[in-house]
């Protein structure tokens, strides 16, 4: 295999030491400095057009010398009528293109009068430059364009009603066959390590088939897959050609040889060319392929006599490349589409089967048939720390656990169908694990790992793969030559697994991707459960120690008040007072026990939402409050603007309740005042401030904790400190906040905030 544009200039010459493929690699195949004979290639400054360079054969083809040529203006060669066209067509083309064609010169367009054929004209920019290159037509019978046309329509509509990937490139090989009449075309594709593979072709009778053939990296070294994938298209009319040298060889504007990777004319690798030759090969026409982006393949034509095709069929299969490079992107093999298919459902089951699962990773071991058949594996194995499950053909437990301690090194997902190559202790079991695909499982690692068995693989390479290319040895230089010998090389390959299509990565990584939000799912569920048995348990705790406290406390308080009632007025006084004591004290145990009760179940509470006035609720908590009120002779302002909201308003009024009677009964001012007010910021915050006692500022944040009072436990009329507990969680339930500003000894404001519920709705709908 090969294209015109493989190796080197004329046999490297390189040191015996030192013959390796990688000589062919670095060739500069861009700078021949030479170019084929089949037309003249002419390098002329701009606008000014004067000739600066020349190939060497326009004597034979014009009969005027180079060195009478160079310098001169093109018209010293061209007629006006030409030098016009040309110019027109200059105008339109970019700096950077490829070889455009801007014209047909007949010969009464060429001055010197030796000229007796017609040239089509190609030009391009480089190194800045102009490059035209006048190809010689020949005698070849003039094209009919509309049945061209005619034919391309036709081998497109027949590409597309091709129904596998294989009937497309060999339709694609007919079609480039029967426009240009060579023997043998075929469809090559580049394999991942480089290697090609003709994987379609289309013959004249009784030649041999190639298809199924693997050709070597090296067949194509790097700077022609370079060139091919800038170029479409490339012809060689005759690998038999004798290069005609650029006069002078170097571009004269810039020291260097010149750039004729663009160039159609540029002269091949003689190395390549014998190449051709071993091959029976005279002549070529080379089509790229690009698929997405990328040099996929390309179409070659081989024929074992020289033959040039003229430039109107070179655009018709350059048409024809730039639509099968379309195309191949969306054809997709009928069975191919029945695999991805498979893949798809299965795993899609499989997720089904996980979410189902109480715990997901039994879904996984239930789903056998789902589990190796997303990927189209035979063997699974599910490892989490040292716990191994193991489903289908599998390495043993022990081979796994290396395995796995070596993908620790490896990204989320790795993929091989040759294990063995980059882990050899595969080896022993590559049997059933030379192909290896692995998701990494969330949190605390492990590994879901499936496996392919070894396939072994029997590839018949055209020619010795190890020696594509020979030498021969002379006084210490090594000669690096094209092979000649391309008898069918069987190679036996072990070690490797069927590829992974994209689609079975694709499933794994979905599976994957599943198994972390179930886990994520998992692991939310498990910490709600825990937090819901402890708020049970800590409810049922509340409730029983609430409950077996006061049983113990009614009984000392009827027995207290009976022994009370049967002392009479004859007992002393301080036996009186210590029975009051107790009575006192447990009356006090009632209360607190009353406030732990009703603070335990606020935490069960679902809140009766309504549309409730606030101010009417403020109304209602100080009509309960008169008392007290009056008691103090404290001062009360309610500000106006209370709005009507959407909360639970019996538990708004003991959250007003409960600010206000502190603000009254933690108050020394002898002038007191209470003042009760709301602002709108942004959301909707009340206030009660008073002019009492203040609270220091350590105290700021510890007073909403329950049972937390600031004084002795008369004082002030006594409390159980949990009324603040209470508010804050009332104002959280309705997803409020709630804080104070206090100034010992001046005052203190309580505020709390409450989000408009019907706004939010509302805005919510919008
Ligand atoms: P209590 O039943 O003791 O009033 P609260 O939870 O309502 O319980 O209040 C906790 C503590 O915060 C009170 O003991 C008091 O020391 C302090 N406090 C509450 N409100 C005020 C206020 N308006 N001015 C000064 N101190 C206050």
């Amino acid at each position: 295999m090969n294209t015109q544009d493989t190796p080197s200039r004329a046999e490297a010459v390189i040191t015996s030491q030192n013959v390796s493929l990688n000589n062919c690699d670095r060739e500069q195949v861009q700078f021949p400095a030479a170019i084929q004979p089949h037309g003249v290639l002419l390098v002329l400054n701009e606008p000014e057009l004067i000739v600066l360079q020349c190939s060497a054969n326009v004597d034979a083809q014009f009969a005027t010398e180079p060195d009478v040529l160079i310098g001169q203006h093109l018209s010293y060669l061209l007629s006006d009528r030409a030098i016009d066209a040309l110019q027109s067509g200059l105008a339109k083309i970019g700096m950077d293109s490829p070889h455009e064609h801007l014209l047909r010169l007949h010969h009464s367009d060429i001055k010197p009068l030796s000229a007796t054929q017609a040239y089509e004209v190609f030009a391009h920019r480089r190194d800045s430059v102009l490059i035209l290159e006048l190809e010689a037509v020949g005698n070849y019978p003039s094209v009919d364009l509309s049945s061209l046309y005619g034919d391309v329509r036709r081998c497109v509509a027949q590409l597309q009603s091709t129904r596998s990937i294989e009937d497309f490139f060999t339709t694609a090989a007919q079609q480039v066959r029967q426009l240009t009449g060579f023997d043998r075309v075929h469809v090559y594709q580049f394999l991942e390590d480089k290697s090609g593979l003709v994987c379609a072709e289309s013959n004249r009778d009784g030649l041999k088939s190639y298809k199924g053939l693997r050709f070597p990296a090296s067949d194509v070294p790097e700077p022609a897959r370079r060139l091919l994938s800038r170029l479409w298209i490339r012809h060689l009319p005759d690998a038999a050609y004798q290069p005609a040298p650029l006069i002078p060889p170097l571009n004269p504007l810039t020291g260097t040889p010149l750039d004729l990777s663009h160039a159609l004319l540029r002269s091949t690798s003689p190395l390549c060319n014998r190449f051709y030759l071993n091959m029976g090969v005279h002549s070529t026409l080379t089509l790229s392929l690009i698929k997405d982006g990328e040099l996929w393949g390309f179409i070659a034509c081989h024929h074992p006599q020289p033959k040039f095709v003229p430039h109107e069929i070179r655009e018709a299969c350059e048409s024809l490349a730039h639509m099968v490079s379309l195309l191949m992107s969306s054809k997709n093999d009928a069975d191919e589409i029945s695999e991805i298919l498979e893949a798809k459902t299965a795993a899609e089951r499989l997720i089904e089967a996980m979410a189902g699962e109480d715990i997901y990773p039994l879904g996984l071991v239930r789903s056998e048939q789902d589990l190796l058949g997303c990927v189209d594996a035979l063997g699974a194995a599910i490892i989490v720390g040292e716990a191994i499950t193991l489903l289908g053909r599998t390495p043993n437990e022990e081979q796994l656990l290396s395995l796995a301690r070596w993908l620790t090194l490896h990204d989320e997902i790795f993929v091989t169908d040759r294990l063995p190559e980059q882990y050899p202790a595969a080896y022993p079991f590559k049997e059933h694990a030379s192909g290896l695909l692995v998701v990494r499982l969330p949190e605390g690692g492990g590994f879901l790992l499936w496996f392919r068995p070894e396939q072994v693989q029997e590839v018949r390479w055209a020619g010795d793969p190890v020696k594509p290319v020979e030498t021969d040895t002379a006084s210490g230089l090594a000669r690096l030559g094209p092979r000649r010998s391309f008898e069918i090389w069987q190679e036996t390959v072990h070690g490797h697994s069927r590829a992974w299509k994209s689609y079975h990565v694709e499933a794994a990584r979905k599976v994957a991707q599943a198994i972390r939000s179930l886990d994520r799912a998992e692991r939310l569920t498990r910490s709600n459960q825990a937090l819901l048995l402890d708020n049970e348990e800590l409810e049922s705790f509340t409730y029983t120690a609430a409950h077996d406290l006061k049983e113990p406390l009614r009984g000392i308080g009827r027995y207290s008040e009976r022994l009370m009632q049967n002392l009479g007025n004859i007992s002393p006084d301080d036996e009186r007072m210590r029975l009051d004591a107790i009575l006192r004290l447990t009356r006090r145990m009632d209360g607190l026990i009353d406030s732990l009760l009703n603070y335990s179940r606020l935490g069960k509470t679902q809140l009766a939402l309504q549309c409730a006035d606030l101010g009417q609720v403020v109304r209602e908590a100080l009509d309960s409050l008169q008392l007290r009120v009056e008691e103090g002779q404290v001062a009360i302002t309610v500000k106006p603007g209370f709005p009507v909201l959407i909360c639970d308003p019996i538990r708004m009024h003991e959250v007003f309740i409960n600010l206000i009677a502190n603000a009254v009964k933690y108050n020394e001012n002898p002038n007191k005042q209470v003042e009760i007010g709301v602002v709108k910021d942004p959301e909707w915050v009340f206030y009660v401030r008073d002019n009492g006692i203040g609270i220091p500022p350590e105290f700021h944040d510890s007073i909403f904790s329950i049972f937390k009072r600031l004084h002795g436990r008369d004082a002030y009329g006594g409390g159980t400190g949990a009324g603040l507990s209470i508010v804050k969680k009332v104002v959280e339930l309705h997803g409020g906040r709630i804080w104070l500003e206090s100034v010992p000894g001046k005052g203190s404001a309580f505020f709390f905030s409450l989000p408009d519920l019907a706004e939010d709705l509302a805005a919510g709908l919008s």
